[in-house]
């Protein structure tokens, strides 16, 4: 069949194929499939040349054909040997695959909310009284997503000082959040909750970093700003929603019955294995099926008011956290906001994340007998804080 070796456990057999922008060893740079450890030259087979000669997926993507280029690119990869087409994924430097659009990020684990909203409001309601309704969310900054790989620089920002006034500070509490990232190819506004799939292309994994410091001082009453648009960092591989497909299962049960623009009629939850680590340890394993509100409610939500989204739009699921210890997507719920520290592999010892530290988030759909759909890694090290004159 393929005549690339793949590896059983990897994240990139022939029924993946995930499109990704790669710069070469020769300098030139074009959209490429992945297929195991190498990446398939799309415009060098011959590959809709003109749509994918590009630094950007974006032109491919809002073509419609990306499906049709998958197809071509599986027959090629099980027809006759073409060596000269692959290059080994560790030879090119994989680029951000699109610039983004609009970026939007919700908050629809009722796992990680409730912990959350326990943390800050001990004693009261952990979730505030819209929080079932709708998939409760915020308009975030596009220019600073960037890929995998890309140093995250510790942001300054205003941090409240006990009673006196708050200061511009190096962040003392910078976090991560465990995501999802879902990608828009097909423009539209007032989208059904069950045609998702007509506009959605695919998803890659999502890295929210957090200065939790920054976020408690600003973020009411309008919620978060400068604490989440320093940067986002997400995986290079667009995983389609046809390779998703198999793990399509049904959300969890809603109560309220939300509003009838937010009812579905297909499954449109996610059954995926989400883990992180910090420094080669792993902190977090959880899964994906458990998040209370869909992808598909979420750009249903998100278009209902007439908003339009374009392709190269990107929205985040929101952390995802299980119930228990171990799966808990940030390090604001793993430390208990800081006053429980965490032990790494190597005996050090985490609150918040330390100069140097890098993050790993790996994602994958697959059981025991059927191919293993995943995402491979999104990762980033924390730089030190810019020197500044203040
Ligand atoms: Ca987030």
């Amino acid at each position: 069949m393929c005549w690339v070796p793949v590896d059983a456990s990897s994240d990139f057999p022939l029924e993946n194929l995930p499109l990704g922008v790669a710069t070469f060893p020769d300098g030139h740079t074009a959209v490429v499939v992945r297929i195991g450890d190498f990446v398939l030259d799309l415009p060098r087979a011959g590959i809709e040349p003109e749509l994918c000669r590009r630094d950007s997926m974006l032109n491919l993507m809002a073509s419609g054909r990306l499906s049709q280029v998958r197809q071509r690119a599986g027959e090629l990869l099980c027809g006759e040997e073409r060596a000269d087409l692959l290059q080994p994924v560790d030879a090119v430097e994989c680029r951000l695959p699109f610039a983004v659009g609009d970026f939007v990020d919700f908050y629809s684990s009722i796992q990680h909310a409730s912990h959350i909203g326990r943390l800050l409001r001990p004693g009261g309601n952990p979730l505030q009284p819209n929080w079932r309704q709708l998939p409760v969310g915020y308009h975030g900054r596009s220019g600073t997503v960037v890929v995998s790989g890309t140093p995250v620089v510790r942001p300054w920002g205003l941090v409240a000082q006990g009673e006196g006034p708050a200061r511009l500070q190096p962040t003392g509490a910078l976090d991560f959040e465990l995501e999802v990232g879902f990608v828009i190819g097909s423009a539209g506004r007032a989208i059904g909750a069950d045609e998702a799939d007509r506009h959605v292309i695919g998803a890659v994994l999502l890295n929210d970093w957090s200065a939790r410091d920054i976020q408690a001082f600003e973020y009411q009453p309008l919620g978060p700003h400068l604490a989440k648009s320093f940067a986002t960092t997400i995986s290079p591989w667009v995983v389609t929603l046809d390779a998703l497909a198999p793990f399509l299962v049904e959300p969890p049960v809603q109560e309220p019955l939300p509003e009838p623009y937010l009812r579905a009629g297909r499954p449109w939850g996610l059954d995926l294995t989400l883990e992180v680590d910090l420094n080669g340890t792993t902190v977090t394993r959880t899964g994906f099926s458990t998040m209370y509100w869909t992808f598909a409610q979420q750009l249903a939500h998100l278009t209902v008011n007439g908003a339009s989204v374009r392709p190269g739009d990107l929205f985040g699921s929101g952390t995802v956290s299980g119930e228990e210890p171990g799966g808990w997507g940030c390090l604001m719920e793993i430390s208990e906001n800081g006053r429980e520290p965490l032990t790494l592999d190597d005996g050090s010892t985490r609150t918040f994340l330390a100069d140097g530290d890098t993050v790993t988030l790996r994602g994958w759909g697959g059981r025991e007998g059927t191919p293993r759909i995943g995402f491979g890694q999104c990762s980033g090290r924390i730089d030190a804080a810019p020197e500044r004159g203040w």
